[in-house]
């Protein structure tokens, strides 16, 4: 949970992904800070479960299953959204996957898959979620990318690493787009998040010589929505 004092009572977000990992702790992060949620996944018994317990803590979440990187159910998730919630103020997209996979061995599936969810599921989410916030006012969008993406290689994984250089530039590009519309779009960008995929090792670009926390990503986060007041 964040160490600093947020309160974003009466501010609502969409989070992508919310069923684990960094998803789930921006979910909660955010409710504790008093927004108003609501949360996807792919997997129907993470999203579930996360949106009760979050419920249960004195929340405010509903709770959608659908996958990213189709349009018609991003679509659904930000009607949902605003159905449940009215005005949506912030949007964090960490739906994302990983495949480690050489380049002599890629699968053209997995391959098509990285780059659908990890780049094309957040184009859907910033083009479609930035029409509405331009339309209400505005608001702040957060893509997680990677440094896997932009300084650091990592041993295997060209697909991950491509989706996530596109997603910087998609970035980059939404945001001088929206800015004068009043709509932000950053990307985080962390090296090796202690989360349930990610094996137990030493980080060797992380001075500290240990994995980030998933709370760490959510910290920075809350920093980037707050900026949008
Ligand atoms: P995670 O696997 O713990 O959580 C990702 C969640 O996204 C899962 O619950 C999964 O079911 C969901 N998901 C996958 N595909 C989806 C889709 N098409 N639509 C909706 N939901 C979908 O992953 P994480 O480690 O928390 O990573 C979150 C984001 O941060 C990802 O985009 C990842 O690439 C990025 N990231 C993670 C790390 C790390 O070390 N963990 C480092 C850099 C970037």
């Amino acid at each position: 949970m964040p160490n600093f004092v947020v309160d974003f009572t009466g501010k609502t977000a969409i989070v992508t992904g919310a069923g684990s990992g960094i998803g789930l702790a921006v979910a909660q992060a955010l409710s504790k800070a008093g927004a108003s949620l609501a949360l996807n996944d792919l997997n129907p018994d993470r999203i579930e479960r996360v949106t009760d317990a979050i419920n249960a803590e004195g929340g405010n979440a509903i709770g959608f299953h659908g996958d990213m990187s189709n349009r018609f159910q991003v679509s659904a998730l930000i009607e949902r959204a605003r159905d449940a919630h009215g005005k949506i103020d912030f949007m964090v997209n960490t739906a994302g996957i990983y495949k480690a996979q050489e380049m002599s061995g890629m699968d053209e599936w997995d391959w098509r898959r990285q780059i659908e969810v990890n780049l094309t599921g957040a184009f859907f989410c910033t083009q479609l979620m930035s029409r509405v916030m331009v339309d209400e006012g505005g608001g702040a969008i957060v893509n997680l990318a990677s440094t896997a993406g932009h300084p650091n290689p990592i041993d295997m994984g060209v697909g991950y690493v491509s989706s996530k250089s596109g997603l910087i530039g998609l970035t980059k590009q939404s945001a001088h787009e929206l800015a004068s519309k009043n709509v932000r779009v950053n990307a985080v960008c962390p090296a090796f998040i202690d989360t349930p995929d990610i094996p137990t090792i030493e980080n060797p670009n992380n001075a500290m010589q240990r994995l980030g926390t998933v709370d760490d990503i959510a910290n920075v986060i809350l920093f980037l929505l707050l900026l949008s007041f």
